[in-house]
């Protein structure tokens, strides 16, 4: 049996992962939780889940309060204010901290021994308060971001080769936001040579990349099918045992020279959560923009606390 809560289940995010993972039936249950004012938004979010997944799916949606999450094994947390156009990610933090706070003291009054998969920006900062200040072991606190950038990485590679975006494995490391770092070295192409990129296209995809969830924000108001998939990734991974390496936020201690930051690296992951931060060879400039990455982190940490 495996239950599934989100927190922010009446927003864009929640809602449309919970909504791909009841049609996935991926989990036995889901609980929707969301703020009071929104309890009618949250239960018909629940029964329009329901009804999408009757054909294909077991998973049980239902919409309930923080004692309903009791015995979760993986708390999704997509609560906060969204990004509008003209903010950055690291706008939100003060906001957004305050708005984890009081769900993760809600959590704890129900739960003890559960996985938690945060997508709620700035992402890195707060998957880290998360760990430091709830007390978690950091195997068990995710942030969500590497996975959607690498989504959109692999999209940008396969407009520019021509080459279907399945075909091409390409992760990004680092922070969600603006120092993130493609690891070009480890660009793969199904049935192809690996490409080889000069310095001038690095620059111009890096470029493309930091900009592209702006402009869906800009079309569409919100980013919400690119995160929902992803974060049904890491839950599939999770719940099936599967020891899938996923580009997450993590907290590190030592792992690539780093530490007491959460930022994204390979990560596995199986029912027991981050199973081991894997180390891949790095070229020295995709190691040098990682440690800067680190370094940022660390100084808006430092403005947080
Ligand atoms: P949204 O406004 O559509 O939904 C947020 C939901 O959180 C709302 O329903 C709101 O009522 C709820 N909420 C606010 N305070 C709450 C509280 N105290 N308890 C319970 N629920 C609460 O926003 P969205 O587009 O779904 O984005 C949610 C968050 O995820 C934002 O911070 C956004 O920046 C982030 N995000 C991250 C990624 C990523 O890759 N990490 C991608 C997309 C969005």
């Amino acid at each position: 049996m495996h239950k599934v809560s989100i927190i922010g289940a009446a927003g864009t995010v929640g809602s449309s992962v919970g909504y791909q993972l009841a049609t996935q039936s991926l989990v036995d249950e889901i609980v929707y939780v969301d703020i009071p004012s929104k309890k009618s938004l949250t239960i018909g979010q629940a029964e329009d889940t329901n009804h999408a997944a009757a054909y294909t799916s077991h998973t049980n949606v239902y919409s309930g309060n923080y004692s309903d999450t009791e015995n979760s094994d993986i708390i999704i947390v997509t609560a906060g204010k969204p990004r509008q156009p003209g903010q950055t990610r690291v706008d939100l933090t003060s906001v957004n901290r305050t708005i984890l706070d009081s769900i993760f003291s809600d959590i704890s009054q129900y739960n003890d021994d559960f996985i938690s998969i945060i997508t709620t920006n700035p992402v890195d900062l707060l998957n880290r308060h998360v760990c430091d200040f709830e007390n978690r072991p950091r195997e068990h606190v995710i942030g969500f971001g590497g996975v959607l950038d690498s989504s959109r990485f692999r999209y940008t590679l396969s407009k520019k080769l021509d080459v279907p975006a399945n075909h091409i494995k390409a992760t990004i490391l680092g922070e969600h936001g603006d120092s993130q770092v493609p690891i070009f070295s480890h660009v793969n192409l199904l049935n192809k040579p690996t490409p080889v990129f000069s310095p001038d296209e690095k620059s111009s995809i890096l470029s493309d990349l930091k900009e592209s969830a702006m402009c869906v924000i800009k079309q569409k108001g919100a980013t919400q099918w690119g995160p929902a998939s992803g974060v049904c990734h890491l839950v599939k991974s999770i719940v099936e045992n599967s020891h899938s390496i996923f580009p997450c936020s993590a907290v590190l201690n030592g792992e690539y020279g780093i530490s007491d930051v959460s930022l994204g690296v390979p990560v596995r992951l199986g029912s027991n959560g981050i199973e081991e931060i894997v180390e891949w060879d790095l070229t020295s400039e995709e190691t040098d923009a990682l440690t800067q990455s680190a370094i940022k982190l660390a100084s808006e940490y430092q403005l947080l606390s």
